[in-house]
């Protein structure tokens, strides 16, 4: 009978398994192996001949075991903008795709946003994703791939953000064990410090998060203080109103005692008068955060407008006379539709 099990693709490809279960698949070899082999997938090498310490026959027993390749996604297309942003589209190994984005600020640290999801099932009013639908949760090792795909390409990256496809907290497992794996000491070793989940208002995913970590930055896409307003752009508030997202933004700053970061995404004529901005300092005052302010990214086919710089800099200038840390944000990424919201132009609705 002929052994067709080599021909099957694995579940989990390695980028997305922790040392102790590299270590099982090998109980025979010592401790020191797998760990040698948990450092070359996370430095996302493309063969597994680049294992360089790591003796031939093992070396082809992993590439029997994964199908012959340590990363399961390609890259399908990549795009760069002026400001040096790169956006990706990658393909799974099932054939579905996501984007994920690298940002370079001016002092040159890189910020890999990562997708958490295929397609998003939140479908906030402003984000090219959200009307894409929702397919699947990534998993961690597809996850891990984005960030590998993107650093062959551009070398070391020093933060990461769920931001980019998907509502991370609706696949908390997953996020979690790549977040774990990101920071081994053993592997990619990045301080949990430099990993933000990005959240359109998962209260219980929220709650998770404080009560079993990891400790990450969190940010919370808001947008606005008026529960009406704020239900027609982001659905999420239908379920998770704005008093019961407080609540639990606040049991997340009494556990982790840190700042968190809320987006506001400014939209001209809906959310950028001084009224606005006044309810929005109201609604904040027991909480200590950072308010990013984002003019909206244009996508194709929506009607909305983006709002004026000077609008912007009133609306900021609202929120620091009332003793808010506000910081307009740079739109990077936003020539190759890379920007905050604009993840998914390349692709399909999915089915
Ligand atoms: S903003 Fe985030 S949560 Fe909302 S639809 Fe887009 S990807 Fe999903």
């Amino acid at each position: 009978m002929t052994d067709t099990s080599r021909h099957i693709p694995p579940t989990v490809y390695p980028s997305g398994l922790t040392l102790e279960e590299l270590a099982a698949l090998f109980p025979e070899e010592p401790l020191y192996r797998a760990k040698q082999i948990f450092k070359w997938i996370s430095k996302g090498i493309e063969s597994f001949d680049s294992m360089t310490n790591i003796p031939q026959p093992l070396r082809e027993r992993l590439s029997e075991r994964f199908d012959g390749h340590p990363i399961s996604s390609n890259i399908e297309k990549q795009l760069v903008d002026e400001d040096g942003s790169l956006k990706l589209q990658i393909r799974l190994r099932d054939g579905a795709a996501v984007e994920c984005v690298l940002l370079e600020d001016i002092e040159g640290r890189k910020t890999a946003c990562l997708s958490s999801q295929v397609g998003c099932p939140m479908g906030c009013a402003f984000c090219k994703t959200g009307t894409l639908g929702f397919l699947r949760n990534l998993g961690a090792d597809e996850i891990l791939e984005q960030f590998h795909l993107l650093r062959r390409l551009r070398g070391f990256i020093s933060n990461v953000v769920f931001m980019g496809m998907g509502e991370p907290l609706l696949n908390l497992e997953n996020v979690r064990r790549a977040i774990a794996l990101l920071s081994n000491h053993e592997g990619i070793g990045m301080s949990t410090r430099k990993i933000t989940i990005s959240t359109s208002g998962i209260v219980p995913g929220i709650l998770d998060l404080a009560a079993h970590g990891p400790i990450v930055r969190l940010a919370v896409s808001l947008t606005s203080a008026n529960p009406e307003l704020r239900t027609h752009l982001m659905p999420v508030n239908k379920t998770w109103p704005l008093e019961t997202l407080k609540s639990a933004l606040l049991e997340y700053q009494r556990v982790t005692r840190d700042r968190i970061t809320l987006e506001v995404v400014l939209i001209d004529t809906m959310n950028t008068s001084e009224h606005d901005a006044i309810a929005l300092a109201e609604w904040i005052a027991p909480l200590k955060v950072q308010v990013n302010l984002i003019a909206w990214n244009p996508i194709e086919g929506m009607a909305f407008k983006t709002p004026s710089t000077a609008q912007v800099k009133q609306f900021a200038e609202i929120l620091d006379h009332n003793g808010i840390v506000t910081i307009p944000r740079m739109n990077r990424g936003r020539g190759v539709m890379g920007a905050c919201g604009q993840l998914g132009d390349t692709l399909k609705a999915q089915e």
